[in-house]
């Protein structure tokens, strides 16, 4: 019962009507049968009266007459009433008239009981030509027994009929109710249960609720469920569509031949792809991988990198070099990163190894005499700036430049040949190259003029160790291929530099002028440039 009171509107709105209407029309019943009865009482008590006062005039004349006969009369008559059980009249003191009701038996004995005061009807009754003179008394005993019987039974019916009204009517609104609204509304509430909207379904429309609020209300559901059938449709289109575009995406992440990965801000590889992993020769997921490992001695510049993607919300991109783990060979990598909304990084990486060496043999071409191998011009220009940057920086050390042309060499050439000057060229880099330390620089400036650099050097008298065995060693007559020989000599001159800045025009115009002193005094020497450029 609590369940189906619990589960069913039309159950629950139905005992609803009934019970409120059961109760309401009980109170009501009640109410009006106990109205009814004092009603009828009341209005049978003056009954009894008005009949005794209409004849008040004929018992004054049989009062006034003492006339028994009239006065048996008038008390017969008083008597046929039902509600009057006893009628007494009396003259004075004595009784003129006595006339009983005969009744049941039961009805009787309770007649014989002396009775209440209240159950009796008492009216004086005066002389008709003195209405101050009384001449009787007429005393009516109430049939109090048959006023209750008559009045409970009117009363009883007319609050049953009451009460069967209001149950009827209660009934007929709680059938109204139920068959125009209840009964509608769980018609659409089991179609709604049972719907499958994914099928097309929409609830079924009643004709006769067409166009009331039961059926406003089943077009706006319908509505609103072709509403979001077709925002499922698209969403479930779109859920396709960005599935294909994903496995489309992975496809190409998974074959690209450029690595692509996602990173933490500490360049930890959240995820890559093979690419990635072989051009780093990684396993794959064997372990999280730091970038920051990979790139060592350029944290500093990754960090960098890190910071200016993040805080500018910029693509960056920078080279850098990695010794792979399975080759242990360099690489060189362009790395080029931008931060992702939620603070992760994004990125791509590709392998520029190949265009980093075409460049850095372009460089070391530009930079290299083409005869000798030496540095060239450029290449001493380039070393010099990056020295003398590092004396302003203080991170310098000192060192002596050597400038060195080779002595009556343009007779080599005229005597002997161009190939023959050019042969000469090569052996005096050569013997550079064996008397010098790697760490030292030679550089061929044109012609026969060369220029050495002895690097972290501050002793005088060790460049001028230097400066005699170069000197010596050319003493020697180069043989040349077409099996001639050559005889040249070498003037050096020698600047010092060890100051915390310099400036290389003016260092190699001293090592210039030593070194023409010793042409002018008669070459194949060296001098040593007498302000040495501090
Ligand atoms: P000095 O003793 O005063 O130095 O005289 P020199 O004969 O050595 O003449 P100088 O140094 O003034 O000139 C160098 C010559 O070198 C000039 C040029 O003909 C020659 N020369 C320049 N470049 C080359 C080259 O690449 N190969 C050859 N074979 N000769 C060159
Ligand atoms: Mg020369």
């Amino acid at each position: 019962m609590r369940e189906l009171i619990r589960t069913s509107i039309v159950f629950r709105s139905a005992s609803a009507v009934l019970g409120m209407v059961f109760l309401v029309g009980s109170i009501f019943s009640v109410f009006t049968y106990f109205y009814l009865v004092n009603t009828e009482q009341k209005h049978s008590i003056s009954n009894i009266k008005e009949l005794l006062n209409s004849v008040e005039n004929t018992a004054a004349v049989a009062c006034y007459l003492s006339d028994r006969n009239l006065s048996n009369d008038v008390a017969n008559d008083l008597q046929k009433n039902t509600n009057i059980k006893e009628v007494r009249i009396f003259n004075k003191s004595t009784l003129l008239s006595e006339v009983k009701k005969s009744l049941p038996k039961t009805t009787q004995n309770l007649g014989n009981t002396s009775g209440k005061e209240s159950d009796y009807i008492q009216k004086d009754i005066y002389s008709p030509f003195n209405k101050t003179e009384q001449v009787c008394h007429i005393r009516i005993r109430v049939n109090q027994e048959a006023i209750n019987d008559q009045s409970t039974t009117n009363a009883g019916i007319i609050s049953l009929l009451l009460f069967l009204q209001t149950i009827l009517m209660a009934s007929a609104v709680a059938y109204i109710v139920l068959s125009l609204i209840t009964r509608p509304i769980k018609t659409i509430s089991d179609s709604l249960h049972n719907l499958r909207p994914e099928k097309g379904e929409l609830l079924p429309q009643a004709e006769k609720n067409k166009y009331d609020e039961l059926g406003q209300l089943t077009s706006d559901v319908n509505r609103l469920i072709t509403n979001l059938v077709a925002t499922l449709d698209e969403e479930r289109e779109l859920r396709i569509q960005h599935a294909l575009g994903e496995k489309k995406f992975q496809t190409i992440f998974d074959n690209a031949e450029t690595g692509i990965f996602q990173m933490n801000k500490d360049a930890i590889l959240t995820s890559c792809n093979p690419a990635l992993l072989q051009m780093l020769g990684v396993e794959k997921n064997s372990f999280d991988i730091a970038l920051i490992e990979i790139m060592k001695g350029q944290e500093l510049r990754l960090h960098l990198m890190i910071d200016n993607a993040v805080n500018e919300m910029r693509v960056v991109s920078e080279d850098f070099y990695v010794e792979t783990d399975s080759q242990k060979q360099k690489k060189w990598i362009h790395l080029v990163i931008h931060a992702t909304e939620n603070g992760e990084l994004q990125g791509l990486m590709n392998d520029i190894t190949e265009r980093k060496l075409r460049e850095e043999s372009a460089n070391q071409l530009a930079i290299t005499d083409h005869l000798t191998g030496a540095y060239n011009r450029l290449g001493f220009e380039r070393e010099m700036s990056r020295r003398s940057k590092a004396h302003a920086n203080g991170i310098g050390s000192p060192f002596f430049l050597m400038l060195i042309d080779l002595d009556k060499f343009k007779q080599i050439n005229d005597q002997l040949g161009h190939q023959a000057g050019d042969e000469v060229l090569m052996q005096f880099s050569k013997i550079l190259h064996k008397t010098l330390r790697k760490s030292d620089f030679i550089a061929r400036l044109g012609g026969d003029e060369f220029v050495v650099l002895l690097h972290d050097l501050q002793q005088q008298t060790i460049a001028e160790e230097i400066a005699k065995k170069i000197i010596a060693q050319v003493s020697t007559p180069f043989l040349l291929s077409n099996n001639s020989s050559a005889s040249i000599g070498t003037s050096i001159g020698i600047s010092f530099i060890h100051a915390t800045s310099f400036i290389t025009a003016e260092v190699l115009a001293q090592a210039d002028i030593a070194m023409y002193e010793v042409k002018k005094s008669g070459r194949n020497d060296y001098r040593v440039a007498s302000a040495t450029y501090s």
